[in-house]
């Protein structure tokens, strides 16, 4: 192990000194073994990998399930189908759990899509600490979990709407559109000046579409959003709210 990873802040605990492995932050089995280049890694510890870990290892399997990238029967073939092989239990709930759907976006039918029982939670969780990762790869910036609160959550239009608007604003700084491994995981993210652990991120997985909430009705999307901010400052508190306040019939 180089020492370059060694003794230094672990990005997603951010405990002093507890780091002991590089971490890519979006990990390696999720792109082919010919797109692996060039992937940000950053400092972690034992703990934070393991559990991080464990996330990937279950959303690697599962995700390219709901993928509508063009290169998802590859990724079928070469990433899903050896993980499932190996992991037989993951391979019997979730033929169990697949069904056909079809796609509505902009209330035209897409694209015939499988669904499958994803835990979406996992999805968001995993999120997190790819912004963690992102925004110490970005900016340098650590967001202890002290004091610093998240939000992720797949959003319907008028929600990523106003998402949309905070990253596009002059007023940020912002990553720019970042697209890994010809699209495999895109994303953007944005962080305030002054706060700088305020930030928010678009992300996308395989262009994975997942179902989120609109006023009773479920429609399908493939960007998840994010949002960290400081505890206790007032212009997040506000931000938050804007974010959480019911849509408008
Ligand atoms: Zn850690």
């Amino acid at each position: 192990m180089s020492k370059r990873w060694k003794g230094k802040t672990c990005v997603y605990c951010t405990v002093e000194g507890s780091s002991t492995t590089p971490d890519h932050v979006i990990a390696r089995g999720f792109f082919p073994v010919d797109k692996r280049d060039n992937l940000p890694q950053v400092p972690a510890c034992d703990s934070c990998n393991v559990r991080k870990s464990n996330l990937e290892h279950y959303l690697s399997a599962v995700l390219p399930f709901g993928s509508t990238h063009a290169d998802a029967c590859d990724f079928m073939d070469k990433l899903v189908a050896p993980r499932l092989r190996n992991n037989q239990k993951l391979a019997r709930e979730l033929s169990a759990g697949i069904d056909k759907t079809y796609a509505f976006i902009n209330g035209r039918v897409l694209q015939t899509a499988m669904t499958i029982p994803i835990d979406s939670e996992k999805v968001l969780d995993l999120y997190k600490f790819i912004a963690q990762g992102l925004a110490y790869t970005h900016w340098n910036v650590l967001m202890p979990a002290s004091d610093v609160v998240s939000l992720a959550e797949f959003l319907i239009p008028e929600g990523a709407g106003y998402m949309e608007a905070m990253l596009n604003t002059s007023k940020v700084i912002s990553t720019g559109p970042v697209t890994l491994g010809d699209g495999v995981f895109t994303y953007q993210g944005v962080r305030d000046p002054v706060h700088q652990t305020l930030t928010v991120w678009r992300m996308s997985m395989y262009s994975v579409i997942t179902e989120a909430e609109a006023n009773g009705q479920s429609i399908m999307v493939s960007n998840a959003y994010l949002m960290t901010a400081p505890c206790g400052l007032k212009a997040a508190t506000d931000l938050i709210e804007a974010w959480s306040r019911p849509v408008a019939a």
